[in-house]
C-alpha cells in the first residue's frame, strides 16, 4: 500500500489483514453462551490488541507504565492475562468455583485450554464463556481502578460472572438440557 503500486481492493484487504495474527479465535468469540458485550473484548484480546499502557505509550499517549492492578509491572497483554498476581487471584476464585484444575491459569485461548478435558460440548462451551467473561470483568476492573481509584475484589467479579451466566442460561436453554448437563450447572449454582 505505501509506494507507487496502483490501489486495488483486494490489496487493501491483503494490508489490512497482515496486521492480523492468524489465531483460533473463532471458538471463544463465537459462542452462542457468550454475552454479546464480551465478545468484542474476546476478538480484541486474542488480537493484542487491548489499548494496554505498554501500547499506549509506543503511540506517545502516556508515560504512565505500571500495572492498575497490582502495581508491580508493566501493563502488557502478557502481564495482565499471565503474570498479574490480581488476575491470578480471580482465575483462582473461578476454577475453585468451577473446580477446573488450578494449572490452567492465564489463558487468552480457552478453547484451546479445554479441548482435551473429558465434558460434553456444552459444558466446553459454557465454561469458556465463563473465562471469556472473566476476560471481560478483568479488563473493566482495570478500567474502574484507573479512572475511580478502587481495585474490585476477585470475588466480586467471579459473583458477577455467576449471576450473569445463570441468566443467559436460562435463556438460551429453557430447561432443554440433558440430565447430566443439567446436574453440572446445579452443582455450580448456575441453575
Ligand atoms: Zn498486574
Amino acid at each position: 500500500m505505501i509506494g507507487d503500486d496502483e490501489y486495488s481492493i483486494s490489496k487493501g484487504y491483503s494490508w489490512l489483514e497482515q496486521n492480523y495474527s492468524h489465531v483460533q479465535w473463532q471458538r471463544s468469540v463465537w459462542n452462542r453462551y457468550n454475552l454479546s458485550r464480551h465478545n468484542f473484548n474476546q476478538w480484541i484480546i486474542q488480537h493484542g490488541r487491548l489499548l494496554t499502557l505498554k501500547r499506549l505509550g509506543t503511540f506517545g499517549i502516556t508515560q504512565q507504565s505500571l500495572c492498575f492492578l497490582c502495581g508491580d509491572n508493566n501493563e502488557t497483554h502478557q502481564h495482565l492475562f499471565h503474570e498479574c498476581i490480581y488476575v491470578e487471584r480471580c482465575y483462582q476464585d473461578l476454577y475453585q468455583w468451577l473446580d477446573v484444575p488450578s494449572q490452567f491459569k492465564g489463558v487468552t485461548h480457552p478453547e484451546k485450554m479445554l479441548r482435551k478435558r473429558g465434558c460434553s460440548d456444552f459444558v466446553r462451551l459454557v465454561l469458556i464463556s465463563l473465562i471469556v467473561a472473566l476476560h471481560y470483568n478483568i479488563w473493566n476492573a482495570r478500567n474502574v481502578c484507573r479512572l475511580e481509584g478502587y481495585v474490585m475484589q476477585p470475588v466480586i467479579q467471579v459473583k458477577c460472572i455467576q449471576r450473569e451466566s445463570k441468566l443467559r442460561l436460562m435463556t438460551i436453554s429453557k430447561g432443554k438440557l440433558k440430565r447430566v448437563d443439567k446436574q453440572w450447572c446445579k452443582q455450580r449454582v448456575l441453575m
